[in-house]
């Protein structure tokens, strides 16, 4: 075997592999169901083309282990055999009509047609939306939205009670009101006073804030579009003073996108990306940079390059939105999970480096505006299948898939797949944007025949975000800072793309 060969044996071999290899490991409860043709063949595979290695009758008994695609799979005489879905019925465990408020404990929540994870989406509700639950079965309740949808939802995510959702009910503190601003260059907002706890969002340097409660270092803060979370006190700057500009009267407008920085540097964090056509209040210039008005409280750099001083060709039309990804739902797919670890290093499993990745990548996405849906948000094992049927169903504009690599030890850097030349766009724009954020070695944006891939109707990518088996190079992946510069590289590619294929 080549060193090529081997490079992405660990990781890709879920990926690449048809579904069928997982079969036998999943691990879901069988389900009775009776038989109700008159007679049912039992074939050897799940297709019509399969060797008939039995029958059932109407009326027979049978524990369904799983279904895919219309077909069931159940043992006969030992074996693993699949019978056509269509021609049985499954006992349903009992349903218990209740009435209860709860509110939703991730950070999006797809609600669903039915009580399983293959059907429909119906909705997807953020964290604390309150819902009341109608009907409870198995692991799964029913529950109506505020608005009047209907749909299922899986019991792990909903917590009883329609009180504070919070974590103040719990962490104590001392009650105030005070304004504040965020003085670091990206400061993670959390559910709870701890630095374990969940991200609900980022906010940029400058940041304005209201700080509601105080304990000990932690200050539970309201951003300014209404979230709830946890900061470190020592990241903020009690006060928004407004920054002095020099002259607010003239007006720059962007002629190619660009970044909105916070320095005037290259190596200067991304706010956001500027579209072409949208302007901004000059604020002052420095070397080929021109400080902006980014909001009422903040300042931003451009390179000069990319803006003209001439008023805007559409006047009247002048945005400034709070960033790049309105109205984009994104799925985000942290590989494997459950009994699937993936690829697996001296300290990390790809598994979980994916999954914090995913969280950090959906806050990013979030906070330009976007809406996020996961194919999962905890350690659970969700077939190939299982994940292209969560893109399809959806309304999604874009599905990322989020990989660490294996190979040998020396193996290192960072790359992007896609499968149909239409996505080549969007995995080069994202493999630009996470080497400009963490300046790992660059193999490229290329083509390959991932089943998450392939079988996904919406634009897609598979990122392999760096080498678990390359010991300095796994030190490096989980590190806070590179899960973060990453993220943003992958938040800011999707950006980039829509800003420059609208
Ligand atoms: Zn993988």
């Amino acid at each position: 075997m080549n060193n090529k060969h081997m490079m992405y044996a660990v990781c890709t071999t879920a990926a690449l592999s048809s579904s069928a290899l997982f079969f036998n490991l999943e691990a879901e409860a069988a389900q009775p169901a009776t038989v109700n043709a008159t007679s049912l063949n039992v074939r050897a595979i799940p297709s019509t083309s399969g060797a008939i290695v039995g029958k059932l009758y109407k009326g027979n008994t049978i524990n369904v282990l799983t279904e895919q695609q219309g077909w069931a799979k159940i043992q006969l005489n030992g074996k693993d055999a699949w019978i056509s879905s269509e021609y049985i019925e499954k006992k349903t465990s009992p349903t218990n009509v209740v009435s209860k408020q709860a509110t939703v404990n991730a950070s999006s929540l797809n609600v669903r047609s039915a009580a399983s994870t293959s059907a429909s989406i119906v909705t997807i509700l953020p964290r604390n939306a309150k819902v009341t639950v109608i009907k409870e079965n198995g692991g799964w309740s029913q529950i109506k939205t505020s608005d009047g949808k209907t749909g299922w939802v899986a019991n792990q995510y909903l917590k009883v009670g329609s009180g504070s959702t919070t974590p103040s009910s719990e962490s104590g503190g001392t009650s105030v009101s005070k304004q504040a601003t965020v003085n670091a260059s990206s400061l993670n907002v959390r559910s709870a006073a701890s630095t374990s706890a969940s991200i609900v969002t980022i906010l940029p340097r400058n940041a304005k804030v209201t700080v509601i409660k105080e304990n000990g270092d932690w200050s539970q803060i309201k951003t300014s579009n209404g979230k709830t979370g946890w900061v470190a006190n020592k990241y903020l700057k009690e006060g928004s003073d407004q920054p002095e500009t020099n002259n607010p009267t003239e007006k720059i407008t962007i002629t190619k996108a660009a970044n909105l920085r916070t320095q005037p540097s290259l190596s200067a964090s991304i706010l956001r990306v500027a579209q072409v056509g949208e302007s901004f209040n000059k604020v002052a210039e420095s070397n080929g940079w021109v400080q902006i008005q980014y909001s009422s409280s903040q300042t931003a750099w451009v390179s000069k390059g990319l803006t003209s001083t001439e008023a805007p060709s559409t006047p009247g039309e002048v945005t400034n939105p709070t960033s790049g990804l309105e109205k984009k739902l994104i799925v985000i797919d942290p590989g494997h999970g459950g009994h699937d670890p993936g690829a697996v290093g001296q300290d990390e499993l790809e598994k979980n480096l994916a999954l914090r990745t995913a969280k950090l990548v959906a806050a990013q996405v979030e906070s330009a505006g976007g809406t996020v849906l996961f194919t999962r948000s905890d350690d659970t094992f969700i077939s190939l299948d299982g994940r292209t049927k969560i893109s399809n169903a959806s309304e999604a504009d874009a599905f990322v898939s989020i990989h660490y690599n294996a190979g040998s030890s020396s193996a290192t850097g960072i790359e992007t797949y896609y499968y149909s030349a239409r996505d080549q766009e969007l995995a080069k724009y994202i493999q630009e944007s996470m080497v400009q954020h963490t300046n790992m070695r660059d193999r490229g944006a290329q083509q390959a025949n991932f089943y998450v891939l392939k079988h996904n109707n919406k634009r897609s990518v598979l990122v392999e975000l760096g080498f678990v088996s390359n010991p300095s190079e796994e030190d490096r992946i989980a590190t806070e800072q590179y899960q973060q510069q990453v993220s943003r590289g992958i938040a800011e590619g999707i950006s980039r793309y829509f800003a420059a294929t609208k």
